[in-house]
């Protein structure tokens, strides 16, 4: 669309019409939106000709960077030839087919189907109704309840929200829906205890599963399901030991376990999912985002022969879909994405190359004052902002709950081009998979420009 009118004058309309997912409306129409106008591989531009450096990837989707032709021509290719038709009346199209197939291929043994949806929530709706309808084919109906985390993030519908443990979106529409249950997160900062070990903690964090199963029931609980990194809960990392521990629960009760895979998807982490790079093997994966970089919505589920053979063999009808289950456009669009990731060898970059050297920039902020701690697992990260850093047996010390550091960081990095999110006192990073070392660079030396600034403000402010 042609950038046909002044910064103030999309702001009034902005204001005026556009309700913005996750937003005070009425706390934005008085500041105004932020206008992004363009985009060409890892950068933006706002409406007042600012180049912003985009950290996030959008929203952790853009993997394969903004601008890239052979998306954009299997987009208008598809559009010219079938811009729609849908799957329910005993009929497919050829990019769902070969994309379905190409996923499967991608992915970890024993996975062969794809449920198609339209996002990632609709990927996590689709878990609660498959997992639910897997148990009832197999004569177990009273296997109802899924167990998910604290501050897990999968999605924003009624299901997707109520498996999300976000204290401020239950607050609203009554939420959880009923048989959804929460286990706390994996982060040390808040529940390791002193001189605790990370491995320990891991275990133990881990047996916080097996105590909700006992609480319970086992014969009533249907799944786990768990982001390999939590993304928008703050980019938790958990322990290596975390995770090959939930799988051991998960098998000895026979409890299906389920990877959200939405951020840590396609390249993310180093490895093709989350799930391969933390070391377990679920039997169902959500997927979305990365799936078609963002640029264009799509999502799904990808479906393991445990479950597929119950739901194909002594299923009948599934009665569960979208109009945009296995759209073509977006369709089409993944396989160029899926076919770009494979020929630059954006996975093994990421494992092998941009991931560590990302590490080893991030270890390298540890001796910035405000840092408590900065950690990285692939081309993800997060940095938390600290009033006291930690000395000695002296744990470093938070800020209070009155002192947004995370807030003024975001507002410094907004103003020099930078694009970090704030999750509370942790700065987060998910850059698109296609930087280079020279541009983490660029980014790195962003970010100390960002935290020096936030340093220098709360000092000021006699926060620390
Ligand atoms: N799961 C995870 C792990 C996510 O991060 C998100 C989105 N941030 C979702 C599910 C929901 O995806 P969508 O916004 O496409 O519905």
């Amino acid at each position: 669309m042609p950038h046909t009118r002044t910064t103030a004058e999309w702001q009034a309309a902005d204001a005026a019409h556009f309700l913005h997912p996750f937003t005070d409306f009425k706390a934005l129409a008085a500041k105004g939106s932020r206008i992004i106008t363009k985009a060409e591989g890892i950068y933006l531009w706002d409406s007042d000709g600012h180049k912003i450096f985009d950290a996030m990837s959008g929203l952790w989707c853009v993997n394969v960077g903004y601008g890239q032709r052979s998306l954009i021509d299997a987009a208008t290719r598809q559009l010219e030839t079938l811009p729609f038709y849908n799957a329910f009346f005993q009929t497919a199209t050829p990019p769902a087919i070969a994309l379905a197939e190409k996923i499967a291929s991608l992915s970890p043994p024993g996975f062969e189907h794809v449920f198609f949806t339209g996002s990632g929530s609709e990927g996590n709706d689709t878990i609660v109704r498959m997992v639910r309808r897997y148990w009832d084919l197999l004569g177990q109906p009273e296997r109802q309840v899924i167990i998910s985390r604290q501050n897990a993030y999968h999605g924003s519908t009624m299901a997707g929200a109520s498996l999300g443990g976000m204290v401020d979106m239950h607050s609203q529409g009554g939420l959880p829906i009923p048989g959804i249950v929460h286990i706390d997160q994996p982060y040390m900062v808040e529940h390791a205890q002193p001189g605790e070990s990370r491995d320990d903690f891991g275990r133990r964090a881990a047996s916080w599963l097996e105590a909700k199963i006992t609480e319970m029931g086992a014969d009533k609980v249907a799944a786990f399901i768990g982001e390999p990194i939590q993304g928008a809960g703050g980019v938790i990392i958990p322990p290596d030991t975390y995770w090959p521990e939930i799988q051991r629960i998960c098998d000895q009760h026979g409890i299906l376990l389920v990877s959200d895979e939405v951020i840590c998807g396609f390249g993310r982490l180093g490895e093709w999912f989350g799930s391969q790079r933390l070391g377990f093997k679920p039997d169902l994966m959500t997927f979305a985002k990365g799936i078609t970089s963002g640029y264009i919505p799509l999502g799904g589920v990808l479906v393991g022969e445990r479950v597929a053979r119950v739901l194909i063999d002594q299923g009948g009808d599934f009665n569960h879909g979208y109009t945009y289950s296995g759209h073509p456009v977006a369709c089409a669009v993944a396989l160029a994405n899926l076919q770009l990731i494979e020929e630059q060898g954006l996975v093994q970059r990421v494992r092998d190359d941009t991931g560590p050297y990302l590490a080893r920039q991030f270890l390298a902020l540890q001796d910035h004052p405000l840092v408590g701690e900065a950690e990285t697992c692939g081309l993800m990260g997060a940095i938390r902002l600290v009033r006291r850093k930690a000395q000695g047996a002296q744990a470093a010390e938070a800020f209070g709950s009155d002192q947004p550091a995370g807030m003024l960081c975001r507002a410094h990095c907004f103003g020099n081009g930078l694009i970090m999110r704030a999750v509370g006192n942790r700065m987060i990073v998910a850059p698109p998979l296609v930087m280079t070392t020279v541009q983490i660079d660029e980014m790195m030396a962003l970010i100390r420009r960002c935290l020096d600034l936030t340093w220098t403000e709360v000092q000021a402010l006699g926060w620390v």
